[in-house]
């Protein structure tokens, strides 16, 4: 059954996962709050991705950089020279726009170029559905040349419609850059600016040495790292799919040249296993090799494990092999040594990178789309979160049949208190039982306890299973263990071969 972004969306505000920022002064574009449950559902994904990618593993150092950088860092990656988009304004409307948003669209991109033999080549590259506009950047190969500058852009054909307000009044487009500026100290100059991260990536190589030499690593080895990116993107999306500033969870991979392609494959398989590991049906992922026009200026290939959003298939990881291009850029910016110096060979190497890159918000959203179930339950309609335990916000809940009486309500409440030391547990009698568990569906716990007047002689309580309603009545002392049993955190790894 295919659930509508609308009723995500409505989920997440209705019962505390996302709000939108800034709400009471009519809203922040592209801008979101996790509220009490989805800061719960973050952490996990969070937690589960260091599990798999640092915890069970020997060959992963684990890192933490300033948003604010060195402004040559960005300038080393490209960034500050390409990370831009083409844009249109309306002349009629005064809408802004990125230019491959427009109906039809076909520019044509005069370039200058070096060729293999060194020579500079001005030519003209038309750029449409067949070449997407990201990848035409300093650095792309085409024909044989490197480009080297964008020099002109303009509209292929008779002017187009402004998506908007339908005039045709569109300036040809111009480049704009993605990087969030802003200024240290007193002085707002060129001098001053510094960019807000676009990517964590660059944290890693620029501490390549460091985390290396510190933790005396030969390669392979990999870095990674969780935390929030900006980028100054004109058209966002479908809720958290895309925003202004999002978490990402990234590592790079530093091996031999020789090794990469077998680097390349095992993470492919990896990080598409670590989906299915976490319950995302096998059904709404796949694989999509990007084909080689359109990767990255610095990616030799990429492979993107793509879900099958209510919007249509789209990105949820991508894998890269971004071969030394960073190491070499920031060995030439810097004029320091990245090279690593192999004992054995006596070699000067420099890495190759093989680079899993994940956002934990469309992570979270795509957990929730996919655990995302209605069904009917005795003429009523009940909505349940079937999340992997181990990604529900909350593991357990603790309902009193009966709030008026005292010795069931002090019960209830010591149960919660000992389930608390283990998981995240919560009390409520705010409302009727079938309230109680309705809303507990609703956002993915997988159990309930309830604690009624039998269980006052009996001294047992009943445990309601998530997912089948089958209740179990278990003596109170038992239920730490009973759910200890039941409550998988940590599932096992999933060897599903991919990429082959
Ligand atoms: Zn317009």
């Amino acid at each position: 059954m295919a659930v509508s972004l609308d009723t995500i969306i409505s989920l997440c505000k209705r019962r505390g996962f996302i709000f939108q920022s800034s709400e009471i002064y009519g809203g922040m574009a592209a801008c979101y709050d996790y509220g009490p449950l989805g800061v719960e559902l973050k952490r996990n994904v969070r937690d589960a991705w260091w599990r798999a990618m640092v915890q069970e593993r020997g060959d992963i150092e684990g890192l933490e950089c300033s948003i604010l950088m060195h402004p040559d860092v960005w300038r080393a990656s490209g960034h500050v020279e390409n990370f831009t988009d083409p844009l249109v304004d309306c002349k009629s409307c005064r809408a802004r726009f990125r230019a491959d948003h427009v109906e039809g669209y076909e520019a044509v991109y005069t370039v200058t170029a070096r060729t293999d033999g060194g020579a500079t080549e001005r030519f003209e590259v038309t750029l449409g559905p067949q070449i997407p506009t990201k990848v035409i950047r300093p650095g792309y190969r085409h024909n044989g040349a490197v480009l080297e500058e964008i020099a002109e852009i303009k509209f292929k054909g008779s002017p187009r419609t402004c998506p908007t307000c339908g005039n045709r009044e569109l300036t040809e487009p111009r480049l704009f850059n993605l990087l969030f500026r802003t200024h240290v100290g007193p002085i707002e100059d060129a001098a001053s600016t510094v960019f807000m991260r676009p990517e964590t990536a660059q944290g890693m190589f620029v501490n390549f040495e460091n985390v290396r030499g510190s933790m005396r690593r030969k390669l392979p080895f990999g870095i990674a790292q969780i935390g929030r990116s900006f980028r100054n993107e004109i058209t966002t999306k479908a809720f958290v799919f895309r925003t202004l500033e999002f978490e990402q969870m990234e590592m790079e991979f530093f091996c031999k040249p020789g090794t990469d392609e077998e680097w390349y494959r095992h993470w492919v398989n990896e990080r598409f296993n670590w989906y299915l590991r976490y319950g995302i049906r096998r059904e709404n992922l796949r694989l999509r090799q990007h084909d080689a026009d359109e990767l990255a200026h610095y990616s030799r290939m990429c492979h993107d494990i793509e879900y099958n959003f209510p919007m249509g298939w789209g990105e949820l990881e991508g894998v890269a092999h971004r071969g030394d291009y960073d190491l070499t850029a920031h060995m030439k910016q810097s004029g320091k040594n990245l090279k690593f110096f192999d004992e054995e060979t006596k070699e000067a190497i420099t890495p190759y990178v093989i680079e899993p890159a994940a956002g934990v918000d469309r992570t979270a959203l795509t957990f929730m789309i996919d655990a995302y179930h209605e069904e009917e339950v005795r003429g009523e309609k009940r909505v349940v979160l079937r999340l992997h335990p181990a990604m529900a916000p909350l593991k357990v809940a603790v309902l009193p049949l009966l709030k008026k009486r005292g010795e069931i309500v002090e019960k209830c409440q010591a149960l919660t208190a000992a389930l608390k030391q283990r998981w995240r547990a919560v009390y409520d009698d705010t409302a009727a039982i079938g309230k109680l568990y309705r809303r507990q569906d609703e956002v993915g716990t997988p159990f309930c306890v309830t604690i009624d007047v039998e269980s006052l002689d009996d001294g047992k309580a009943t445990v309601r299973d998530r997912d089948t309603m089958e209740q179990d009545r278990i003596e109170l002392g038992r239920i730490e263990d009973y759910l200890a049993e039941r409550l998988v955190l940590n599932p096992p790894k999933v060897a599903e071969p991919a990429l082959g």
